[in-house]
């Protein structure tokens, strides 16, 4: 199999070697929030490669922590898998396997290899030591096998309140790695967990879960991001000792980060719960629930996976990269469609009854053909599409100026009508009959394409627009609340032709000369929600 990543390196050298045979990865998300692009990232990495080597995929629900989980996030975070179109091969819960976790906590002690720290948290921690001093030696680290057996036992039974006595590993408090300095692998917790209830108050941590559910699943392969690398001395000790029969690998990759958004699910909660945004589904949110709610196809969130690829270095991604893989994804998918946001009246003064034009559906799919528009006396433009004050190269519609009318014909403004307040209330415009779209003999050159709809037909239609979430386009640090852009959304009243309305709700469309938008059908009510704007930012370097 042809490599194109590091892991996929290491798997083809295993494979060669015989010490694997199946491809088993497992996708293992905490269930304490929605997902977001970072994690498409690794939705990509770990379904594709089982894919591609025929092997499987599990979904595993890393649900130790039960404080912070729910089972609404469980389902949310399943909707949005199948919305990437991934199948997991088996779903499993880290509480599925909290019998064995605790036998194997119980082999450990038994075989010396774990004591019961009366130590509090703050201590622990103290005496961890630091990166140039090794640790010191918990007090309690000698207790007999039968005294921390019997202690172990009463942590379990509720004997103890939380955080009075922890399960730790003996391993070495001098290591040069700290997370190898007799780390905590049980604790007690009072909290009802989304799928146990009470059955338990003693809950192990991800150090100790993590490598015993991987093995208990079959997993070949535990992919994770780049912070996990330290812990990995404590994932092969853990797989090492614990006698788990079946021996999986960790291999650390580097995590998504893209400009001018949030992605951490800390940060996303944060946003929901504080109101910036109308919950994890906003159109604005980097969340999968939110990016397929603003209309984004899933297979452009793919494609931009599989170019940004997979490395070992830490990177920032610019925002206009993915945007650039939505359009390029839209404009061959996407039909064409015209409604102004500004709605800007234009009678064409010699012109009478009504016509029909051929409008191209999609000129990118020679399979979409065309459809029928009509035009009459009466127009709606885009009211920037006029100006009174041209600048020098101004090739859109001013007084005594041509431009053409998308598939229709060439107009030309002869008079500005003012309102009362000194508005432009309409424009009188005249036609150039011999000019028709497609059928052009009238000799004139006009460099100006503007769109417009149809005033005696078209619709009203809510025009929504977005900016991003944060003003500034680092990733950030810690504190993102004075970088929150407090006006990214941008509501228009405006005009639409009529086909839009009768579109199904949820269908994209490129409204010409504006973006790509997300048909929403708000009670007959007709939404256009912006999924990208037309300009691309991103010179893709070939
Ligand atoms: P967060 O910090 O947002 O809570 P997390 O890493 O705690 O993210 P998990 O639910 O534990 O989220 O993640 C599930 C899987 O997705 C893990 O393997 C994790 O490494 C991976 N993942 C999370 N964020 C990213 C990212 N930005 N890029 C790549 N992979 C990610
Ligand atoms: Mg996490």
């Amino acid at each position: 199999m042809e490599s194109v990543n590091f892991i996929e390196d290491i798997i083809n050298e295993e494979l060669a070697e015989g010490k694997v045979t199946t491809v088993h990865t497992r996708f293992p998300p905490e269930p304490n929030g929605y997902l977001h692009i970072g994690h498409a990232k690794s939705l990509c990495l770990n379904f594709g490669t089982a894919e591609k080597y025929g092997g499987m995929c599990n979904l595993f629900f890393d649900d130790t922590n039960p404080s912070k989980e729910k089972t609404e996030y469980v389902e949310a975070i399943k909707a949005d898998i199948e919305w990437l179109g991934f199948k997991w091969y088996e779903v499993h819960y880290a509480s599925d396997f909290f019998d064995v976790i605790y036998e194997k906590a119980v082999k450990l002690i038994k075989d010396g290899k774990a004591f019961v720290c009366d130590l509090s948290a703050e201590e622990i921690s103290a005496t961890r030591g630091t990166l140039t001093e090794p640790g010191k030696e918990s007090p309690y680290r000698n207790r007999t096998v039968e005294e921390n057996l019997a202690l172990f036992e009463g942590m379990k039974e509720g004997k103890y309140s939380d955080g009075e006595k922890v399960l730790r590993a003996k391993i070495d408090m001098a290591s040069p790695n700290i997370n190898m300095r007799d780390p905590v692998i049980y604790r007690v917790l009072r909290a009802t967990h989304h799928r146990t209830g009470d059955k338990w108050c003693i809950y192990p941590m991800y150090d100790f879960a993590h490598p015993i559910c991987d093995s208990c699943q079959g997993v070949t392969h535990s992919l994770c991001t780049l912070e996990f690398e330290d812990h990995r001395p404590l994932y092969n000790w853990v797989v090492e000792n614990t006698g788990v029969e079946h021996k999986p690998r960790q291999i650390e990759f580097a995590r998504l980060n893209i400009t001018n958004t949030v992605m951490s699910k800390r940060y996303l909660k944060k946003l929901v719960e504080e109101k910036f945004v109308n919950g994890w589904d906003d159109p604005r949110m980097p969340t999968l629930t939110g990016l397929r709610n603003r209309g984004v196809p899933a297979q452009s969130l793919k494609n931009f996976c599989e170019a940004i690829g997979i490395s070992k270095a830490n990177s920032e991604i610019e925002i206009g990269y993915f945007e650039h893989f939505i359009r390029d994804y839209l404009n061959i998918h996407a039909e064409r469609a015209m409604a102004v946001e500004k709605p800007l009246k234009v009678v064409i003064t010699d012109f009478s009854g009504s016509e029909e034009e051929d409008f191209d559906v999609n000129p990118n799919d020679e399979t979409a053909g065309t459809r029928k528009i009509t035009m009459s006396k009466e127009l709606y433009i885009e009211e920037d599409d006029f100006s009174l004050d041209p600048p020098p190269k101004y090739y859109r519609l001013k007084k005594d100026g041509y431009v053409r009318l998308k598939n229709a014909y060439i107009i030309k403004c002869d008079e500005v009508v003012f309102g009362e307040n000194g508005e432009i209330k309409e424009l009188r415009c005249s036609h150039v009959p011999s000019s028709r779209s497609g059928n052009d003999t009238s000799g004139i050159k006009v460099k100006g394409v503007i769109h417009w709809v149809n005033a005696a037909t078209c619709v009203d239609a809510e025009i929504r627009k977005y900016d991003y979430l944060l003003k500034d386009a680092q990733y950030p640090g810690q504190d993102f609340s004075e970088r929150m852009n407090t006006n990214s959304v941008h509501v228009f009243y405006g005009k639409a032709e009529p086909y839009l309305a009768g579109a199904k709700d949820g269908s994209s469309f490129q409204l010409m000369r504006k973006g790509y938008y997300k048909k929403v059908n708000d009670n007959g009510r007709l939404i256009l929600s912006e999924i990208v704007s037309l300009k691309d930012t991103f010179n893709v370097k070939k």
